[in-house]
């Protein structure tokens, strides 16, 4: 845990009892402030009192006495309008934070040269976070991983020399962190989402432009400048005095890393100092992943690793579950699950990745459905549809092969059987929904896992 001791006697509000708040609950109290929670959900508050933190009604305290607000980062700040909470601490004069910038202040207290990795961008950020944690790991350094990803910033090891946080950003979470400091910051992309919680797409890549502008000096931006928005705050950065390494998957760069047909490459000042391939990388299949490739090598030499020592370490990262996660193979059919794929536009990844595809889709339907998704069509030698948009989609599809299994389970067995039967070199099963799973499973962590369970129970089966 991170005691925060910023807030040492003072008292602190906290909205928000999910993971991260009551990680702050506990970060806080460690500290030596006083913390008073609350949360619009009575099993929240529940579960706040029974672990002995102190409740009340943010609408009855007395704000005067107040030093923050620390806000979750799931409860609207500013769009489509702010939280009660949060006008409340307005009016009083308190700000309103969130977990993150208590971390950036006590590292500014204890440790401000320990390294600090943040990452934000519209995607990619938990992949491009994973593997800088995995290269950091694989070579024998402290990585402590936290943040939008997995576990709550302020319940990882405390900074100090020689420990490395890597901290994945959403731009929920930079817009409650004023005075974020990252030593290494990386912005991805910038592409339209979210736009109902940040206003237009220049409001939401100003949020995003704040993870760099904040940069501490003499750290590194990496910035793939791959969009309009991404290339003027490259632009940006630099004219204020960072270091900025640029990434494309686009067009090539004098300076930075692109695309070589399938080698990515490293330019310094015109010349080549690295080529390397990581396309023998499972999870880090497909252009969108060399994106996230790149980035972390640039974050990681940034950090004074060796490039040689980056490009070993990533032929062993074994990817997240749910994103193009191989499961295993039968003979030759791979099986790969990408149930975090819940729109068409995820779903594009892995259909451009992969050729003969034996592809389970279906769910709870997004506006467009599958039409965006056509000019793969051809890719798929046939599809498995499920859930509630299997009609919606069996019309898309047309007269390409296409049966309505319904349920998961008769699609997996279906599937399995057709692609064994296929003569080409590398059939892949491949669940990519396109589609929210609300319709038959919780959540899309528990569709996956219900293939993935289906897959390695069948005969034969290799794990990957
Ligand atoms: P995030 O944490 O930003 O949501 P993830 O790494 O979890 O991103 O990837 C989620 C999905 O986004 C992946 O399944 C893939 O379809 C897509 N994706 C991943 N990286 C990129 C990228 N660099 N550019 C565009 N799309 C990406």
């Amino acid at each position: 845990m991170v005691p925060v001791a910023t807030f040492k006697g003072a008292n602190v509000a906290v909205f928000g009892l999910g993971g991260s708040g009551l990680a702050t609950c506990a970060a806080l109290k460690a500290g030596g402030a006083r913390v008073i929670a609350f949360d619009d959900s009575s099993i929240s508050l529940e579960k706040a009192a029974a672990a002995g933190y102190e409740t009340a009604d943010l609408r009855g305290i007395d704000w005067s006495s107040v030093a923050a607000l620390v806000l979750a980062p799931g409860v609207p700040l500013t769009h489509p309008a702010p939280h009660w909470s949060v006008g409340l601490a307005q009016a009083n004069g308190v700000e309103v934070v969130g977990d993150i910038e208590l971390f950036c202040r006590e590292r500014r207290a204890t440790a401000p040269s320990a390294p600090f990795i943040a990452i934000t961008g519209t995607n990619g950020k938990s992949t491009t976070t994973a593997l800088i944690t995995h290269i950091l790991a694989r070579t024998a350094r402290d990585a402590q991983m936290g943040g939008n990803i997995g576990t709550a910033i302020l319940s990882l090891e405390p900074p100090a020399k020689g420990r490395f946080h890597v901290i994945e950003c959403s731009s929920f979470q930079i817009d409650l962190t004023p005075s974020i400091d990252p030593s290494v910051g990386l912005c991805l992309n910038v592409t339209p989402d979210h736009l109902d919680r940040h206003g237009t797409l220049d409001d939401y890549a100003a949020v995003k432009e704040r993870l760099i502008a904040g940069i501490q000096p003499g750290g590194t931006a990496v910035i793939g400048v791959d969009d309009r928005h991404s290339q003027a705050m490259a632009d940006r950065a630099e004219r204020a005095g960072r270091t900025v390494v640029r990434v494309s998957i686009r067009n090539p760069l004098s300076d930075g890393l692109h695309l070589d047909g399938a080698d990515i490459v490293r330019m310094k000042a015109g010349a080549m100092v690295h080529r390397f391939s990581v396309a023998r990388v499972g999870a880090l299949r497909g252009t969108h992943n060399a994106q996230n490739a790149m980035a972390a090598y640039a974050a990681c030499e940034a950090l004074g690793l060796a490039g040689d020592e980056i490009v070993r370490a990533m032929m062993s990262f074994p990817g997240l579950p749910h994103r193009m996660e191989q499961v295993g193979r039968i003979g030759k059919v791979l099986f790969v699950n990408d149930s975090k794929a819940t729109n068409a536009d995820s779903t594009e990844k892995a259909l451009a990745a992969f050729s003969d595809i034996y592809w389970i889709a279906g769910g709870k339907p997004k506006e467009g459905g599958i039409a965006p998704l056509a000019r793969f069509f051809p890719r798929i030698r046939k599809s498995y549809l499920i859930g509630s948009s299997a009609e919606e989609f069996a019309v898309t599809l047309g007269g390409n092969p296409h049966v309505i299994a319904g349920t998961l389970d008769k699609a997996v067995a279906m599937a399995a059987a057709d692609a064994a039967a296929d003569g080409a070199a590398d059939p892949v099963v491949l669940l990519s929904p396109a589609c929210a799973s609300y319709d038959q499973f919780p959540n899309f962590e528990v569709r996956g896992k219900a293939f993935r369970d289906l897959v390695l129970a069948m005969p034969g089966i290799e794990k990957a």
